[in-house]
């Protein structure tokens, strides 16, 4: 496994290894939506092969959620915690 670091906004920069990761970023329930949408929303992922929305779980840290976008290709950050997300596609 690469290594890359968190810029937790509790902790500072941080090893990647001290985060759980908790999966791609999904968009809110939409209550108007159908009920094959609202299945595809909850179980299909995107599984990106370049810029990623995501989230992560500071485990050995403050035990707080961050999210940050990650190219999947090269485990390169280019959003940390609080940083604007970019254009960057959350659900197919
Ligand atoms: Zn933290």
């Amino acid at each position: 496994m690469s290594h890359f670091y968190i810029r937790c906004p509790n902790c500072g920069p941080r090893a990647c290894s001290e985060f759980s990761y908790n999966g791609e970023v999904r968009p809110l329930a939409d209550p108007a939506a159908s009920e094959a949408a609202e299945i595809d929303r909850l179980w299909l992922r995107r599984n990106a092969n370049g810029l990623q929305r995501e989230r992560w779980f500071h485990a050995a840290g403050c035990r707080r959620f961050v999210t940050i976008t990650r190219d999947t290709r090269t485990n390169i950050i280019v959003a940390q915690p609080g940083e604007p997300a970019g254009d960057v596609a959350t659900h197919a």
